[in-house]
């Protein structure tokens, strides 16, 4: 996506003039480009600034990030709870990086809220929920790894050769869209990764950590959750998978063994609409996906408090899983026409 970003390179340095000390984060159970932004945030802002610049985030870092250059730096929430406290109440900047509400801080709004810190937004998710000094919202990007690759590098120009940075840029966009499968990328979004080729990124080293480092008790339970797990309801157009605490147990569940389960019903002939249900602690996670135009994020925040884009949000149900289940089907019907329609507009 291309865009003007000059006057957000103006904003940004009119409020880093009177800063001295930057918090960078981002949402919890951090993905790809959650952490990819807080990393190429964080060298990019080390570039243009003399403030010090503390990267956090609320939950530790899944197995498949922990290599990115610059994760060792992250002070992670729930291992560092008075560290990560200390920097938000010593801020006098705090720079939220790929999400938009702060709900999505796991423990950290109270303080990020409390705080007297001025914020800078930068985001792709439609309709932020943040009023920040610097707003840089733009839903139209394929990630904030990539908009964060536009702002720093039409300000920076030479930043590219910075490795840690542009590994980075490469990890949140290539994770956003599935290896390059779905999402909002184009010509633009190739046009910056053809950029980080052209300057020896190390693609096939990238993409070992990130597709091929899984465990093989997580490869067992893709092929549980698919063979045992998932119902599939071609009426609705939908398809849902569910994995109860003593199914994740009896597998062994390490942080984002689910990550890709959601996406794999939306590839059967005549499916628009897919949900994975996780039991976790005293709640449901649901990862809601969908082709053409079926709006997760306005059914996820309408029924499961929760949002994200139009094909991929999130969102929790407080009951049990059998109940959570029940009450998913029951609102099945309601969406028959609009379900039928995204079917339609697929074809
Ligand atoms: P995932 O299914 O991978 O957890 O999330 C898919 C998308 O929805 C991501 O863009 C993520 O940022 C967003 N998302 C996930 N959970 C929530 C939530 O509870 N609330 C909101 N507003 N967005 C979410
Ligand atoms: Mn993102």
């Amino acid at each position: 996506m291309n865009i003007d970003t000059s006057k957000y390179i103006k904003e940004l340095s009119e409020v880093l003039k009177e800063t001295a000390n930057i918090v960078v984060m981002s949402h919890s159970n951090p993905d790809g480009d959650a952490i990819g932004s807080v990393i190429g945030l964080a060298q990019f802002l080390k570039r243009i600034s003399d403030a010090s610049v503390t990267m956090v985030s609320p939950d530790s870092l899944p197995g498949f990030l922990r290599w990115m250059k610059g994760a060792e730096e992250i002070i992670c929430f729930d291992q560092n709870p008075g560290s990560v406290v200390k920097h938000i109440q010593e801020a006098d900047l705090i720079v939220c990086a790929d999400f938009n509400d702060y709900s999505r801080l796991g423990g950290l709004e109270k303080y990020v809220e409390e705080s007297r810190a001025r914020k800078v937004l930068i985001d792709h998710h439609p309709d932020p929920a943040i009023s920040a000094t610097v707003m840089i919202s733009e839903s139209s990007f394929s990630s904030t790894a990539e908009l964060v690759f536009k702002l720093a590098s039409d300000a920076v120009p030479g930043i590219i050769s910075d490795i840690t940075f542009s590994e980075a840029i490469f990890t949140g966009i290539m994770t956003d869209t599935g290896n390059f499968n779905f999402g909002s990328f184009d010509g633009d979004t190739l046009r910056i990764i053809a950029q980080l080729l052209d300057n020896g990124l190390r693609k096939e080293y990238i993409t070992e950590k990130i597709y091929n480092n899984f465990s093989a008790s997580r490869i067992r339970l893709m092929g549980f959750a698919l063979n045992e797990r998932m119902v599939v309801m071609p009426t609705f157009h939908t398809a849902y998978i569910y994995l109860s605490r003593s199914d994740l147990d009896r597998y062994n569940f390490k942080q984002a063994d689910s990550e890709g389960f959601v996406n794999m019903p939306l590839t059967i002939d005549g499916i628009v609409f897919s949900v994975l249900f996780l039991e976790r602690g005293d709640h449901i996670k649901l990862s809601l996906r969908s082709r053409s135009n079926f709006p997760v994020n306005r059914f996820s925040s309408k029924y499961f408090s929760g949002g994200g884009h139009i094909n991929a949000a999130g969102g929790k149900s407080p009951v049990s899983l059998a109940e959570t289940l029940e009450y998913f089907e029951s609102l099945l019907p309601l969406f028959s026409e609009e379900l039928k329609d995204a079917y339609i507009k697929t074809v």
